[in-house]
C-alpha cells in the first residue's frame, strides 16, 4: 500500500509525497523537494525487499512546488549518481507542457535521463484514472487526483482539492482512500469537518480513508478523535 516521504501541506518541512514498489519501479505521486531529501538518504533496494530498482515513474498531480519542486534534482541524481531512468506523468496535455519547460528549459535536465508521457499513453497496469479535480484558480483545470491499483486494491488519491465529492464516485467496498486535510478555513482546501461528514459513507463501504496534506497534526488529530480517519502512514521518520 502506498506510505509516505511525508504528509505535510506546503508551508512545513514534510510535504506530501506518497509511493509504492510494483514490478522493480518506484512509483511516487508528487516529489517536492523535501521528498527528495528523504529519498537520497535511502538505498532504493531496501525499499524492493533488496532488490534493485530499475526505473523511477512521478505521477504529478499538479504543479505547485510542494508537489514538483524535487522532480529536476530527482532526475539529475537518478541520471548522474544511480544511473536510473525516471519518467514523469503528467495527467493531462496541459501539465505535460508545463512539466517539460519546468524539467527541460528551466532545470536543463538531460534529455537521455527522462521523459514526460502522458497518464493515458504510458503501460501503466496501476493507472487507473485520472480525476480532474478543483484547487487553486491560477491553476484551474489542472490539478487532477488519481484512481490507482495497489497490491490489488483500489487506492482513490485526492492530490490537492477543494472538490473533495469529485472522488465520491470512485469509493467503491474496502478501497483506500487518501484524502487532502486542512484544519484551516481556505477556498483552495477540504477541511476535516467536510472529510468527517462523509463518515457515513466510508463506513458502510469499510473503507480505509488516511488524511494527508496536513496543515497541523496535533490539531487535526484532536478533531478526529474517535472517528475512524488516520493519518498517511509515513516511510522511515
Ligand atoms: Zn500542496
Ligand atoms: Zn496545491
Amino acid at each position: 500500500m502506498l506510505k509516505f516521504w511525508g504528509r505535510g501541506s506546503g508551508f512545513t518541512d514534510n510535504h506530501t509525497s506518497a509511493f509504492f514498489v510494483e514490478n522493480n519501479e518506484l512509483i511516487m505521486i508528487d516529489c517536492s523537494i523535501t521528498a527528495f531529501a528523504r529519498i537520497i538518504k535511502n538505498d532504493l533496494s531496501t525499499l524492493n525487499d533488496g532488490e534493485e530498482i530499475k526505473r523511477i515513474i512521478i505521477a504529478v498531480t499538479h504543479t505547485h512546488s510542494d508537489h514538483v519542486s524535487g522532480i529536476p534534482l530527482l532526475i539529475h541524481y537518478a541520471f548522474y549518481l544511480l544511473h536510473l531512468p525516471v519518467t514523469v506523468v503528467a495527467p493531462s496535455k496541459e501539465v505535460l507542457e508545463d512539466l517539460n519547460y519546468f524539467i527541460s528549459h528551466m532545470d536543463g535536465c538531460d534529455p537521455r535521463g527522462y521523459e514526460v508521457v502522458l497518464a493515458g499513453d504510458g503501460d501503466f497496469t496501476w493507472l487507473k484514472e485520472v480525476i480532474p479535480t478543483s484547487h487553486a484558480p491560477e491553476l484551474e483545470g489542472r490539478c487532477f487526483g488519481y484512481c490507482l491499483e495497489v497490491e490489488g486494491k483500489r487506492v482513490v488519491y485526492t492530490g490537492d482539492t477543494n472538490r473533495i465529492e469529485d472522488f465520491i464516485p470512485y469509493l467503491t467496498e474496502e478501497c483506500y482512500f487518501f484524502t487532502e486535510c486542512s484544519l484551516h478555513i481556505s477556498p483552495v482546501h477540504t477541511e476535516v469537518h467536510m472529510i468527517l461528514k462523509l463518515q457515513d459513507l466510508f463506513d458502510k463501504l469499510n473503507a480505509h480513508v488516511y488524511l494527508m496534506h496536513l496543515d497541523d497534526e496535533e490539531a487535526i488529530k484532536e478533531r478526529i478523535a474517535g472517528s475512524k480517519l488516520e493519518f498517511a502512514p509515513l516511510y522511515g521518520i
